[in-house]
């Protein structure tokens, strides 16, 4: 069902004044974390003047560590609808299981599936039993076919609307978090009809090289991006160390608008 042939043309997720994979290049942006309902407002209040159109904030957050700050759960997703309402945003959060799911499902305007959750069959299900659109992140260790049969997964149970992330694989390389498998991009887009974004931040894990993965997501052909930011990543209470602060995201911003349509 996601194969290429499968379809007549390209898979567009319309979320009404936005849309993924239509020709232009698609910026979402936002904390790792929903820490505050301050930062989500200036966050959100800062996208709006940039004219981009979906925030994310993590409110489930699979941490590594299970004494790492763990997200505001429910609490957090009142914060980022509020934002997000206030400056008339779209919203993305991750589900983290059936509960959570349930949870983003009547409050986002997309659900993302994480990397650790991408070969999670059960969720993978529940979640293509839904009609909302899901980001589903390629998991760190999963091949090429893996990542598009955890995609089947869910169009197979009836929900069409989903959007592919690459968002780094491991390797043997330790001077990124990641390996940004930038070669996934035009692979993926030959096998399949669905959109396919970048994160760069969960990829490098710093945040001095976002810029340039930002400008190499441009040139291959992804969709969009998803990219975190912090108006203070010093303080971050996750990811502090890949995320941009805000001046550093606007010039690159501005930079990539100057070669190509983005929204
Ligand atoms: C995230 O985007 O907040 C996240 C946890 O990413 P990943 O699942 O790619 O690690
Ligand atoms: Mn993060």
């Amino acid at each position: 069902l996601v194969n290429r042939k499968s379809i007549n043309g390209n898979t567009i997720i319309d979320l009404g004044n936005v849309k993924i994979g239509q020709g232009y290049f698609t910026i979402i942006a936002g904390p790792c974390s929903v820490e505050n309902k301050e930062i989500i407002e200036e966050t959100a209040h800062f996208l709006s003047e940039l004219n981009i159109k979906i925030m994310r904030g993590g409110v489930f957050k699979p941490r590594t560590s299970p004494y790492s700050f763990q997200g505001l759960g429910k609490k957090g997703l009142e914060y980022l609808k509020l934002a997000a309402e206030k400056y008339n945003l779209k919203v993305i959060t991750e589900a983290l299981d059936e509960d959570s799911l349930k949870m983003v499902n009547e409050c986002a305007d997309i659900i993302q599936i994480g990397s650790r959750n991408a070969q999670n069959f059960g969720l993978l299900k529940k979640a293509g039993k839904l009609n909302k659109p899901v980001l589903l992140k390629r998991g760190f260790m999963m091949t090429i076919e893996e990542f598009l049969y955890s995609a089947e997964y869910i169009v197979f149970e009836g929900n069409k609307n989903i959007i592919l992330c690459e968002r780094g694989i491991r390797t043997f390389e330790t001077k990124t978090r990641n390996t940004l498998d930038i070669s996934a991009i035009p692979v993926l887009k030959k096998e399949t009809h669905l959109p396919i974004i970048i994160d760069p931040s969960h990829a490098a894990g710093r945040s001095d090289i976002i810029p340039d993965l930002i400008k190499a997501s441009l040139a291959v052909g992804a969709h969009g991006i998803m990219v975190e930011i912090h108006p203070k990543p010093e303080k971050a209470l996750s990811d502090g160390k890949q995320s941009l602060n805000f001046g550093k995201f606007k010039k690159i911003i501005d930079e990539i608008r100057n070669i190509s349509k983005c929204f």
